[in-house]
């Protein structure tokens, strides 16, 4: 089979790292399979669709190296299509439009069909009974059946539903007489606009159906017949709804695999019949499971970042999201984790996509980014730091030799570009300190004495062996001179020296900030 695949957005201005994720998943599924990735733009939501927000989407995915197959397609076009689709079902009697009041026209209703016994999509689930309340009347028609249940404790809820869930129905009074046998009726029923209304009803017993199908991520899943409605298609006004559009255009656009997020479950319920009804076979599904906060709810931008914009401008790079986001949810079956977009293509399949969520973590975003800056060729990445180093405003004065040396020691370090501002301390004497770090060091006697000693023997010793192996050695013998473990002084010194916890190596930074630098600020530490 060719596979034929979609992303399907609706275009309202931000991009949810969901819905980009569905996009990957979708792309690497027709990548692997040498199928097509296509776009739909699902704009039939007029109030809400926009050029700029169709701009934001092809930007990002643009962005993200989404490429896709073909012309896109734009539903918000193809609505006489739709509409088409639905004036034939009207007229074969798979759809009705139902009696309104007032002078609105009626929307399009399709009906769940009542003849299933021959779908392989409805199955029967066994024999049910419910307690109806006898003080609402039960009212049946072609458009469904209307009733009031009653649970164990007695609660009475409204309830209306497609009679194709109801098959075998039999209705009992409260005496125990059977009053109404629903295969007796249905040609009947389904045939005019009557309204069967009966009273003092208690009991339904019925022969339970169900819809199911197999999602190639979730396994089967089913739904009660029972509990499902007839749905509207076109609307009053005439416009196509959403599940009408969107299964016209999967059946146009030959759609093989249809991937989404796993809030389309209850659609998809829904679609199957429709494809049945317009004749067409139905694809294959796969439902992602939801990206969720480390609570387990759905991540929202609550939750912290949560659109492709925000990742972009904060100067995470797209491979990196790429990369971390064809993991969530999903793994190649071994402990790889960075993988380059030719790795994820080959390796990716649907049946490795997990069922349970997916919880997005910042920390390894962060890690993961951390890795592809490392790699990226180091002028590009001097470039760019210097860059954002710039729009900073810290780059006035600042020699770009020096920079790009003290970037290549800082490469392997990084996480996100904006952390440059870290940097400063390499630049100017007056830098950020963590005072919390820098108290507690005055107040350890030993260290002070420790680097009192380094800086009295790195100012003793000539210029010209100010090197790596000078402050390295210097650095030990204040150590076991004050009895300090060796490799234990390393961290005071670079809180002395930059006033930070983390860093590059403190020999490497000592180096790369000069003999002067590192003594002026020796010594302001200790004075
Ligand atoms: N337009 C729908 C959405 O953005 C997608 C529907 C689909 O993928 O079938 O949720």
């Amino acid at each position: 089979m060719d596979i034929r695949v979609r992303f399907a957005p609706s275009p309202t201005g931000h991009v949810h790292i969901g819905n980009i994720r569905t996009a990957i998943f979708n792309w690497l599924f027709a990548r692997h399979g040498g199928g097509k990735f296509l776009l739909r733009v699902e704009d039939t939501d007029k109030e809400r669709s926009t050029q700029a927000a169709i701009d934001t989407l092809l930007e990002c995915m643009g962005w993200l190296g989404l490429d896709y197959d073909e012309e896109i397609f734009y539903q918000g076009r193809n609505a006489a299509a739709h509409v088409g689709a639905a004036e034939k079902m009207l007229s074969n009697g798979q759809a009705y439009r139902p009696k309104v009041a007032g002078p609105e026209p009626a929307p399009v209703i399709f009906r769940i069909p009542w003849d299933t016994d021959n779908s392989s999509s409805v199955r029967i689930a066994g024999d049910a009974e419910i307690q109806i309340d006898p003080a609402m009347p039960v009212k049946i028609g072609r458009t469904g059946i209307q009733f009031s249940q009653l649970n164990e404790k007695g609660k009475s809820t409204e309830r209306s539903a497609s009679l194709a869930g109801y098959h075998q129905l039999k209705i009992f009074d409260a005496s125990g007489v059977l009053v109404f046998e629903i295969e007796k009726e249905i040609g009947n029923i389904l045939n005019n606009d009557a309204v069967t209304e009966l009273a003092n009803c208690a009991k339904f017993a019925f022969q339970r159906r169900e819809v199911v199908f197999k999602d190639i991520i979730k396994g089967e899943l089913a739904k009660p017949l029972d509990t499902m409605k007839d749905l509207v298609i076109v609307r009053g006004d005439g416009t196509p709804v959403f599940h009408l559009a969107n299964v016209c255009d999967d059946i146009g656009q030959k759609i093989t695999h249809i991937i989404r997020g796993d809030d389309h479950v209850e659609n998809t319920y829904r679609h199957i019949f429709l494809f049945a009804a317009l004749g067409f076979p139905i694809p294959q599904y796969g439902h992602l499971p939801m990206i969720v906060n480390q609570a387990g709810k759905p991540y929202s931008k609550r939750d912290g970042d949560a659109y492709v914009g925000d990742f972009r401008s904060k100067g995470y790079l797209p491979e990196a999201l790429f990369n971390y986001l064809s993991l969530l949810g999903w793994s190649p079956g071994d402990d790889r984790e960075k993988m380059s977009r030719g790795e994820l293509v080959e390796a990716f399949t649907l049946e490795r996509v997990k069922s349970s969520s997916a919880q997005f973590d910042i920390n390894k975003l962060g890690n993961m980014n951390g890795q592809y800056m490392a790699e990226m060729d180091p002028a590009v990445f001097t470039e760019k730091t210097w860059q954002i180093a710039g729009s900073q405003g810290w780059t006035a004065g600042i020699d770009l030799t020096y920079f790009a040396k003290i970037a290549k020691l800082m490469q392997s370090r990084m996480k996100l570009f904006p952390q440059v501002s870290t940097w400063k301390y390499f630049f100017f004497d007056e830098f950020e300190k963590d005072e919390k770090a820098s108290a507690k060091l005055l107040a350890d006697r030993k260290s002070v004495d420790a680097i009192k000693y380094v800086l009295e023997n790195l100012s003793s010793g000539p210029e010209s062996e100010f090197s790596l192996d000078s402050i390295q050695k210097s650095i030990r013998e204040a150590e076991s001179l004050n009895g300090i473990q060796e490799g234990k002084l390393n961290q005071p010194l670079r809180i002395a020296l930059t006033g930070q916890t983390t860093g590059a190596g403190i020999y490497e930074t000592a180096e790369m900030l000069g003999r002067e630098k590192t003594l002026k600020r020796l010594k302001t530490f200790i004075s």
